[in-house]
């Protein structure tokens, strides 16, 4: 089983190692905090839970910015739904 970053879809073997590093597209800033388990299941494809938008993988949906963000249009990136 593989675990993955809801904030940039890095994929690690254990939740330890993933929780171990710092996470580039954390929403504090890049690198202000670690990576953080996305706690759905591996999917053919990941829905930004804010506006819908759908990618093939958690890594492509949260490299951009999304127009529904709680804090604002575009001060943050999708975020996948569970
Ligand atoms: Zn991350
Ligand atoms: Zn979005």
């Amino acid at each position: 089983m593989n675990y993955y970053c809801k904030y940039c879809g890095t994929k690690a073997a254990s939740i330890a190692s993933l929780a171990a590093s710092p996470c580039f597209r954390h929403p504090a800033g890049a690198n202000k905090g670690k990576h953080t388990l996305y706690q759905g299941d591996e999917k053919s494809k990941y829905e930004c839970q804010y506006c819908g938008t759908a990618a093939p993988s958690i890594s492509s949906l949260t490299a951009s910015p999304c127009f529904r963000h709680p804090l604002g249009p575009n001060k943050g990136h999708h975020e996948p739904a569970l």
